[in-house]
């Protein structure tokens, strides 16, 4: 913004003027920034636009939650959703249109990568719902009876955001770092860096530029306590194998803003769920300081997976706990309007048709699994011994 002032003859507080306008207050139009030169507001009316991203679909689920589809042109969508709590109102927002990681359990990488959201892509989404809600007498009468402290000096509604949407924020790097550093400017929406927290499945060269660049809470999508797991859940593994993710975490503790870091495990029925497997995890994680995140599978059509039981999730969830690890279960929310984790699908033009091989192939192996009627006895060995194999047939 200094910059563009400066490129219009401008003196550099007139960009910080124009910050507040634009993200504090959420102005749009120029005439009404008042306290702007006339002859500075008619340059920027010539030259300059504040525009959001153009919403192509509102939706309400029953508990709250809302979901934006969200046009980013050429045929690609993504989406942003905001979740009400009683203590805090957090936007979950999307840093590309579609995910090149391509997560086995995830339907935004399933419908392979389009392109990078820009810096301005990415603040519009908050900018977007955060002045959008301020108006929506729900969300208001929620911030009345619990408002988060310091709501009242700044009104917000939004008071954490999560980079938990679309795509891998860590492979935006640059444009994701521009924009983290508006949600915390004080000029801006002045989110404390506890309140803001960036999800990736593990780009290790990049958490260490982030510890040094804008360290904000991490949450690290582990999903597996082992590499040959992991190397077919989250196929990032096999660059960036889990000793190496494991060092950047630790590495990245001492800048994180809590002094503990989230680790991110969705519960697959069979693959990743056993008792074993739980106490992997405890070994794998017992000497860091973190929280395990258990998110129950979100399945989408596609997915040829399993959300694993309420009692298999509490089951490993105890191992954790008695392991003396510190774990929660996540909430399930918007899942009326698929707006749970890992169900953004958005609407991105697939230049790799992987959606569609997906689609063909899941109906062939639904078929045959249906006409291979396994005994319980069958599917629970399957369970514990085997899901690496599972999968790869599966893929
Ligand atoms: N790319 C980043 C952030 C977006 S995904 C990452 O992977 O961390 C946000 C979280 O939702 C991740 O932990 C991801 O693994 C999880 N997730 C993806 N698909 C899911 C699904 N179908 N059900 C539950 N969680 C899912
Ligand atoms: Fe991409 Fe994250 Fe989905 Fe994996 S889980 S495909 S990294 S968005």
């Amino acid at each position: 913004m200094a910059a563009y002032v400066a490129g219009l003859n401008e003196k550099p507080f007139r960009a910080k003027q124009l910050m507040q306008w634009i993200h504090q207050r959420g102005v749009a139009d120029i005439n009404d920034m008042s306290d702007l030169a006339k002859s500075f507001r008619a340059t920027l009316l010539d030259k300059a636009e504040v525009l959001s991203l153009p919403v192509m679909k509102d939706e309400h689920a029953t508990d709250g939650t809302r979901k934006w589809l969200l046009d980013v042109g050429a045929g690609n969508a993504v989406e942003s959703v905001f979740i009400p709590e009683d203590d805090r109102g957090t936007l979950c927002i999307s840093s590309q249109a579609g995910c090149a990681v391509n997560c086995r359990f995830c339907s935004t990488g399933r419908q392979g990568f389009s392109r990078n959201l820009t810096s301005g892509e990415i603040i519009g989404q908050l900018w977007f719902a955060e002045h959008l809600l301020r108006s929506d007498p729900e969300a208001i009468r929620r911030i009345e009876k619990y408002p988060t402290p310091g709501w009242e000096h700044t009104g917000r509604v939004i008071s954490n955001v999560v980079m938990m949407g679309m795509g891998e924020p860590l492979l935006n790097y640059d444009n994701v770092v521009s924009a983290l550093r508006l949600m915390l400017d004080d000029r801006a929406y002045g989110l404390s860096r506890r309140r803001v927290t960036v999800s990736t499945s593990g780009v290790v060269p990049m958490i260490d530029r982030l510890a040094q660049d804008c360290p904000v809470a991490l949450a690290v999508s582990l999903h597996a306590p082992n590499d040959a797991l992991r190397d077919q859940l989250v196929p990032l593994n096999q660059k960036y194998p889990l000793h190496e993710l494991l060092a950047a975490c630790e590495r990245y503790l001492p800048f994180a803003p809590r002094d503990f870091l989230t680790f991110e495990y969705c519960m697959l029925d069979g693959v990743n769920d056993s008792d074993i497997q739980a106490k992997e995890l405890v070994r794998l994680l017992r000497n860091i300081k973190c929280k395990i995140n258990l998110i129950p599978f979100n399945p989408f059509p596609e997915s040829g997976l399993k959300r694993s039981s309420d009692q298999r999730i509490h089951a490993f969830f105890g191992i954790l706990l008695d392991a003396g690890m510190v774990a929660t279960v996540r909430k399930t929310r918007g899942d009326d309007i698929a707006a749970a984790c890992g169900q953004l699908a958005g609407d991105v033009v697939d230049r790799t048709k992987v959606r569609e091989r997906a689609l063909h192939k899941a109906e062939i192996e639904l078929t045959e699994l249906e006409s291979d009627e396994d005994t319980d006895e069958e599917l629970n060995a399957r369970s514990n011994e085997q899901p690496i194999e599972w999968l790869k047939k599966l893929n």
